[in-house]
């Protein structure tokens, strides 16, 4: 992966953050994009996969918003922009990212699915109450990710493929709504 530094220290809040810094997040963050999206074109080009306009606008989307969102979203937001892209074309996209490893794919509470560009290693925290997905960046992730896989080799003989780590909790908002906050 190309990328290390200023874009991951704030994907979650990267819409709202880059208000209060604007200059420098949004200069920042559109290089290191950029750089992510050429990244991951070459690895596509590389598997011959078809590169459409429609299929670089929602990989794009998807590096540019640490949201989590569902294909539904994602159609709803690009929609307003671009009227060559179908719900159809945007399922049919995710798939193949996830396919090539370069998006994944995460279940919230209420079952619906939610895609993530996955540019840096990290792990989720859902909340149980609204569903909501936050991103953790952990410096031991990548770490306990591969002992994880070790130990799960070692008693069971699995040739493992994936290690999906997930934090079940209740966010802030949720926390201030049911009463829990009111200590602070
Ligand atoms: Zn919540
Ligand atoms: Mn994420």
């Amino acid at each position: 992966m190309i990328l290390n530094g200023d874009h991951y220290r704030f994907p979650k809040y990267f819409c709202q953050c880059y208000n209060k810094d604007k200059v420098r997040n949004t200069k920042g963050g559109i290089n290191l994009a950029q750089n992510e999206l050429a990244h991951a074109l070459e690895i596509l080009k590389s598997h011959k996969v078809r590169l459409t306009p429609q299929r670089k606008t929602i990989l794009n989307y998807l590096i540019t918003h640490h949201t989590h969102p569902s294909a539904e979203m994602i159609y709803e937001d690009l929609k307003q922009h671009d009227d060559s892209i179908s719900i159809a074309t945007v399922y049919n996209t995710v798939r193949l990212l996830v396919d090539y490893h370069l998006v994944i794919e995460l279940k919230n509470g209420d079952g619906s699915t939610h895609f993530d560009y996955f540019g840096q290693p990290h792990y989720h925290v859902v909340c149980e109450n609204c569903g909501k997905i936050a991103d953790v960046f952990a410096p031991e992730f990548s770490r306990l990710n591969q002992q994880l896989d070790e130990i799960t080799r070692q008693q069971t003989h699995y040739l493992v493929n994936r290690t999906d780590i997930e934090v079940k909790g209740l966010c802030p908002e949720c926390q201030a709504k049911l009463g829990l906050l009111h200590n602070r």
